[in-house]
């Protein structure tokens, strides 16, 4: 298999990056010291910038029957993400990985924050779909929340208002109310509390099985670390709650695990190392 490829039995799935943008870990783990973090540098080496985390915004192309299926549109070419730079590579990337935006049938978005929606309009545009061919389509309950403004809101409503509220007017957005095949084997189901909305794909092919976790797991560090809140979950009881769900599950049944946030090219597996438990990629 090419690199930045994984085959689910029939389901292809193509690896993606927007980038890697570069965070000092307090802002996203308000609760711990800077120092927490120094035992994953040498497992995680790609992770870390120093004491600062390198996040990668994963994207992936997920390809069933005559369906392609893109799992988020990165952040774009928006400036900064709360406070730090970004490099908007998404369109390069997909170019040189042979994939035009005219392929695509169906943007999934896991939820409404800005590092998911940024790529959904033509940037040169304000109203022109970055992928022509497409349905864009997330869960009702994240429409819900983030349509309406709100001031604590972390991103503001500029991505909102910039990467969302034109796909209706346009006519080109589906809301979900739960459980969605979007694409043969490939199934959106709900998993709210980082965002009311937030959801996850199932791929399921003859007996293979991987899970698209979108920001369930907000780095590889977050799968031994399920305990600690992540600063930008809506609901962090909640959101604990189905991270510990999703990756004992995962764990359990051996299923690949795919991240928004984990290091290219994305997938990997659940392992036990000296009675923790790690995120472990693949490829
Ligand atoms: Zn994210």
């Amino acid at each position: 298999m090419a690199e930045g490829q994984l085959e689910i039995g029939d389901i292809r799935v193509a690896s993606l990056s927007d980038g890697v943008v570069e965070f000092d870990p307090r802002l996203m783990f308000p609760e711990t010291q800077i120092e927490h973090w120094s035992h994953f540098y040498d497992i995680f080496p790609e992770c870390f910038s120093g004491q600062h985390f390198l996040m990668n915004l994963g994207v992936f192309v997920i390809g069933s029957g005559s369906k392609n299926v893109i799992a988020d549109t990165g952040f774009g070419p928006h400036g900064k993400m709360l406070g730090s730079e970004t490099s908007a590579e998404l369109m390069d990337d997909m170019a040189r990985k042979g994939i035009a935006t005219e392929d695509i049938d169906t943007v999934f978005m896991s939820h409404l924050h800005a590092d998911h929606v940024g790529w959904n309009i033509d940037p040169d545009t304000s109203d022109v779909p970055t992928f022509p061919n497409a349905r864009y389509t997330v869960h009702r309950a994240d429409w819900d929340h983030f349509t309406v403004p709100d001031e604590d809101s972390e991103f503001g409503m500029e991505p909102i208002e910039r990467s969302v509220i034109p796909l209706e007017e346009i006519g080109v957005l589906d809301l979900m109310d739960g459980e969605t095949e979007l694409a043969p084997g490939v199934t959106a189901f709900p998993t709210p509390g980082h965002t009311p909305g937030h959801m996850a794909l199932l791929l399921s092919s003859g007996r293979q099985r991987a899970i698209f976790v979108g920001d369930i797991l907000i780095n590889p560090m977050h799968a031994t670390e399920t305990d600690l809140s992540f600063a930008l979950d809506t609901d962090p009881a909640e959101a604990m709650k189905v991270r510990h769900e999703v990756l004992d599950r995962a764990e359990r049944e051996g299923t690949i695990v795919l991240g928004s946030h984990l290091s290219p090219p994305g997938w990997g597996t659940m392992v036990r190392w000296e009675g923790r438990r790690y995120w472990r990629g693949m490829g």
